[in-house]
């Protein structure tokens, strides 16, 4: 919190003026404006009750902006807004468990938990619209084929009778008649038949777009790598998997080393870039039996699959090692990044009750990685050397 009561002012006093109030209207200061409500009049207009209320909505937002020492501006004002009014629950909890711990909370901070969240529920969405989409598409295959081929059969036999009409036209001008009507029904059949098929050609297309939508929507579009969603699928389907061939299963979570300075240093593209380059790095360990994604932000997961975590951990050190040798430099102003670093924390997915309790592990020691100095990966449970230096 904001100990200058001076900065307080002029900033109550920006954020009043960009709510397009002026100087003369200025809400008082948090202490004397509670008692601002308009009292002893016995018939007090609109503007007294309303003006009131107002004010002390206003106080919120401000107060909120003060609290977390943010800076005024649109988009802290409209997350201050949702924060006290209840728009944005989630959001107003994870800002709470921050300040209890002591962490400041920034705009960067904020606008990630935000964009994890909408892109979380964009994901999800997506995923459940393209499975409707995909199974409509299959009962539809499945009736058209199975209207295909009824409609063939429907006119190899027409045709048998047509044959046999004709033989037999002796019977007279009704017979032919007769024949003539079916030829034109076999004709309109056959008109249908083809149109079925060209359906069917139709249906298959959009089946291949989709499953090019899916593999869009599995993927980080800044490293290419499978994101988070993608992920948590692919963990459930290796621990069933591993669990019936009797494999052993690793997880890691690992996350650059203070990437922020480097956005602050050199700025988003160039830590984008940056990014990249861990991302390329780590994807360059995996295999048929190593997945690697990115979790978020600069936050990274991978898995093996029948590899102990001491042989998991040895693959990920040599990953560390490699990209904390480079000496990187952003090519928009040949200024050298200095070393850039990862931590990482290794968890046995079998060693635990369930999925959840292994990557809290793996979490936990990358946590421990993170606190004992980083640039080291530690396996869940294992006592930090004191010997190494910190990072
Ligand atoms: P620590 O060593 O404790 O992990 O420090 P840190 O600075 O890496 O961690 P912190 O969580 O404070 O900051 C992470 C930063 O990563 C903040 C966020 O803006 C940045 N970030 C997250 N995603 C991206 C991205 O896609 N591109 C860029 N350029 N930055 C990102
Ligand atoms: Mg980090
Ligand atoms: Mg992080």
């Amino acid at each position: 919190m904001s100990d200058n009561s001076t900065d307080e002012s002029s900033r109550r006093a920006r954020w009043w003026q960009w709510f397009g109030g002026n100087a003369d209207d200025e809400p008082e200061t948090r202490e004397s404006q509670t008692q601002t409500v308009a009292v002893g009049s016995k018939d007090p207009t609109a503007r007294e009750v309303w003006l009131p209320a107002k004010r002390r909505m206003i106080s919120k937002v401000a107060d909120f902006l003060i609290d977390h020492d943010l800076e005024v501006l649109p988009a802290t004002l409209t997350i201050a807004y949702e924060c006290v009014t209840g728009g944005a629950p989630r959001l107003a909890q994870l800002i709470l468990e921050r300040t209890e711990k002591g962490l400041p909370i920034t705009l960067g901070w904020i606008e990630e938990q935000r964009g994890e969240s909408n892109n979380d529920k964009h994901g999800e969405a997506l995923a459940v619209l393209m499975g409707r989409l995909e199974s409509s598409l299959n009962d539809f295959s499945e009736t058209t084929s199975g209207a295909r081929s009824a409609t063939s059969d429907y006119s190899t036999a027409l045709q048998r009778h047509v044959d046999d009409l004709e033989n037999v036209s002796r019977a007279g001008v009704v017979i032919t008649e007769l024949a003539t009507l079916t030829r034109a029904m076999m004709a309109r059949t056959m008109a249908i038949e083809s149109e079925l098929v060209s359906s069917e050609q139709r249906a298959q297309s959009l089946q291949t777009t989709l499953e090019e939508t899916r593999r869009l929507a599995d993927m980080d579009h800044l490293t290419g790598l499978p994101n988070r969603r993608a992920f948590d699928h692919i963990l459930e389907r290796e621990i069933r998997e591993a669990k019936t061939a009797g494999e052993a299963l690793s997880v890691a979570f690992v996350d650059i080393d203070h990437f922020k300075r480097v956005n602050d240093t050199h700025g988003h593209p160039a830590g984008d870039r940056v990014l990249k380059f861990v991302s390329e790095t780590l994807n360059r360990i995996s295999d048929a039996r190593c997945f690697v994604a990115r979790h978020g932000g600069e936050e990274f997961a991978v898995l093996w699959r029948n590899h102990s975590v001491e042989l998991a951990w040895e693959k990920l050190d040599e990953a560390r090692e490699e990209i904390a040798a480079r000496r990187l430099v952003n090519r928009a102003n040949d200024t050298p990044f200095g070393q850039i670093t990862f931590s990482g924390g290794i968890a046995d997915v079998f060693g635990y009750p369930d999925k959840s309790a292994a990557l809290k592990a793996a979490d936990e020691a990358l946590y421990a990685a993170k606190q004992s100095g980083r640039n080291r990966i530690l396996r869940a449970g294992e006592e930090p050397d004191p010997q190494q230096k910190a990072a």
